[in-house]
């Protein structure tokens, strides 16, 4: 499975709480803001999705 990981940028309150939850590390904090960096290691567990308290994070099967 692929997986398209996105954060929107201007729902993003910088919380870091998909950073702190995913446990593949796909997300890098960059000027307050989280970032998937490393997309290729989502496994699509959806954590991220569910700890982000503005639903910044959405993941998707490519
Ligand atoms: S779905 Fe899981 S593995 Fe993928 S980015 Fe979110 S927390 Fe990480």
């Amino acid at each position: 499975m692929v997986y398209v990981v996105k954060v929107d940028q201007d729902t993003c309150n910088g919380d870091g709480a998909c950073a702190d939850n995913c446990p593949n590390q796909v997300f890098d904090m960059v000027n307050g803001k989280s970032q998937p960096t490393r997309a290729d290691d989502c496994v699509g567990c959806m954590t991220c999705v569910s700890v982000c308290p503005t639903g910044a994070v959405t993941v998707t099967e490519l």
